[in-house]
C-alpha cells in the first residue's frame, strides 16, 4: 500500500475514533488510518467527561436523521460487543420535574442554544409510568426512593428505553480505541499538524506534524486525506492548515462542570422485570438506567440533567451537570487537559446543591432533602457547539458545508 495514501484524522476524541473506527472496517483502509490528538493523554475533552445520555429524536428538524442513525449505530454496537458491560449501555428512563410555572415544551426545539431543559425538546408522545427494581423501595407518588420527593413539583415519566440511552462515555471511546489499535490505526500523540504541501498537481500529499511541547523536530507525514475532528479547537486547526481560506468554522467551546457521586440508596441498576404502562415489553436490555431532566427553578436558573448510570466496573453511580458557562466567562484553554485550572469551585457547589434537592436523603420533617452523597469525580470540559446549532459536516474542496448524513464519508480535496 503507497505510503501516500495515509488518511490523517486531526481530534482524537469520540467524533475522531468513531470515523477511525467505521473506516478501518474497510480493507482498503488497512494500516492507513492515522489519529493526531494535540494532548498528551486520550479523551480529556468532553467526549471523556459528558453525561452519555442518548436519544433517538430529541433533534432539530435538520439534524434528526443524523440523530436517529446514530442511535441505531450505538444500540447495534453495545448489541454485537457487549456494551451492556464493557461500556455500561443501557436502555434510560427519563425523569422530568414538573413545575407549575414551567414553560410548555416544543417538541424538537434545540435545547442547547435555548437554554433550556431537554426535557422539554423530549415533549411526551405517550403516557409512561414510574418504574423500580422488584422489591425496591419507592416514593409515595411510585418514584424510585432514590429520587427526593419535591414540594411544589412533580416527577414526570417523559421518554422510555426504546428511544433513550445511557452510555459510560469514556469506557465507549476506550472500546474504540482499543478496536482501532486492533486494527492497526496508529496514534500520535502531543502531536498537531502545523503545515500541508501539495503535490505538482495541486492535490493534499503531505502533512507537516510538531510535538505539542515542542520537543521534538517536526516530521511529515504523506497522506491524501485530512479529517479535521477536533470538537472546540476545530476553528484553530482549520485557520493553522488554511490561513487564507475565506471558510470560517463557526463552532463556539461551551463550558460544562459536572460532578459524578454516588448515593447510599441507589446501589443496583434496575433490572428490567416489568415496565410500566406504555412501554415496550420486548425490550432486549436487562437493565435500565434513568435520566432526570430539570427546568429551571427558584432553587436554580440553569436546567440541571442528571443521569443514573453505570461506572466502568458496572457499579451505579450519578453524573449531574447541565451548568454551562459561555466562552467570554470561561475562554477555551489551548489543550483539553488545562481545562483542570479552569474549575471553579462555587460551580461544583452549586451542582452538589441540586444534586442533594433531586436525590438527597428524604428530611423526615419535610424540608429539603440532606445531603449524604459521596462525590467520585468533579469535571470541567468544553462542548462543541455549532452557530447553526447542527453538526457540521463537509469537505473542502466544494467551499460549502454539505449535507449531515455525509459524516463518516472521507473525500479527497484537491
Ligand atoms: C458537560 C457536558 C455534558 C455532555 N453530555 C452529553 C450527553 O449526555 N450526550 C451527548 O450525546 N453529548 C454530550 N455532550 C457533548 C459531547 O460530549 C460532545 O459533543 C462530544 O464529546 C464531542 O466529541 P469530539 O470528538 O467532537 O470533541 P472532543 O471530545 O472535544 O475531542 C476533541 C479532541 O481534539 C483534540 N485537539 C485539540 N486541538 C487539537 C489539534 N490542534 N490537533 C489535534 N487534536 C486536537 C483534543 O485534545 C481532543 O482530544 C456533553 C458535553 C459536555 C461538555
Amino acid at each position: 500500500m503507497p505510503e501516500a495514501d495515509a488518511v490523517v484524522i486531526l481530534g482524537g476524541g469520540i467524533i475522531g475514533f468513531s470515523i477511525a473506527y467505521y473506516l478501518s472496517q474497510d480493507p482498503q483502509y488497512k494500516g492507513r488510518i492515522h489519529i493526531v490528538d494535540a494532548a498528551d493523554r486520550l479523551f480529556e475533552s468532553a467526549s471523556g467527561y459528558a453525561g452519555g445520555f442518548l436519544a433517538r429524536d430529541w433533534f432539530a428538524e435538520k439534524a434528526a436523521p443524523l440523530g436517529e442513525f446514530s442511535f441505531n449505530l450505538h444500540r447495534e454496537l453495545a448489541n454485537r460487543y457487549n456494551g451492556h458491560e464493557r461500556w455500561g449501555y443501557l436502555g434510560s428512563h427519563v425523569y422530568s420535574l414538573s413545575l407549575n410555572d414551567a414553560p410548555a415544551g416544543v417538541r424538537g426545539e434545540d435545547w442547547l442554544l435555548a437554554g433550556t431543559s431537554r426535557a422539554q425538546a423530549a415533549g411526551c408522545r405517550r403516557e409512561y409510568g414510574h418504574v423500580s427494581r422488584p422489591g425496591e423501595a419507592v416514593n409515595e407518588d411510585g418514584t424510585p426512593a432514590w429520587m427526593a420527593p419535591q414540594t411544589g413539583a412533580s416527577w414526570n415519566a417523559i421518554a422510555g428505553t426504546d428511544d433513550c440511552a445511557q452510555v459510560e462515555p469514556r469506557k465507549l471511546c476506550e472500546f474504540l480505541l482499543s478496536e482501532c489499535e486492533k486494527r492497526g490505526v496508529a496514534i500520535h500523540l502531543n502531536t498537531r499538524a502545523t503545515r500541508l504541501g501539495k503535490n505538482t498537481d495541486g492535490r493534499l500529499s503531505v502533512v507537516e506534524l510538531e510535538a505539542t511541547d515542542r520537543q521534538s523536530k517536526p516530521t511529515f507525514l504523506p497522506c491524501s486525506d485530512i479529517i479535521i475532528s477536533a470538537g472546540c479547537w476545530t476553528p484553530r486547526v482549520w485557520a493553522t492548515l488554511f490561513p487564507t481560506s475565506a471558510v470560517e468554522v463557526k463552532i463556539d467551546g461551551l463550558a460544562g462542570h459536572s460532578v459524578i457521586y454516588r448515593t447510599p440508596r441507589y446501589t443496583k441498576p434496575f433490572l428490567n422485570a416489568s415496565y410500566g404502562p406504555g412501554e415496550h415489553s420486548q425490550s432486549k436490555d436487562q437493565h435500565i438506567s434513568y435520566a432526570i431532566y430539570c427546568p429551571p427553578t427558584k432553587s436554580w436558573t440553569y436546567s440541571p440533567e442528571a443521569y443514573a448510570r453505570l461506572d466502568g466496573d458496572g457499579k451505579p453511580e450519578i453524573w449531574i451537570g447541565g451548568l454551562n458557562d459561555n466562552s467570554t466567562d470561561l475562554p477555551l484553554p489551548d489543550l483539553p487537559t488545562d481545562a483542570k485550572k479552569l474549575i471553579n469551585p462555587a460551580r461544583l457547589a452549586e451542582l452538589r446543591r441540586a444534586a442533594v434537592q433531586l436525590t438527597g436523603m428524604t428530611n423526615p420533617s419535610g424540608g429539603v432533602a440532606e445531603d449524604d452523597l459521596e462525590v467520585v469525580s468533579e469535571a470541567l470540559c468544553f462542548r462543541p457547539v455549532s452557530q447553526s446549532g447542527v453538526p457540521l459536516s463537509s469537505r473542502y474542496r466544494t467551499e460549502r458545508w454539505v449535507s449531515v448524513q455525509q459524516v463518516f464519508q472521507v473525500r479527497r480535496f484537491g
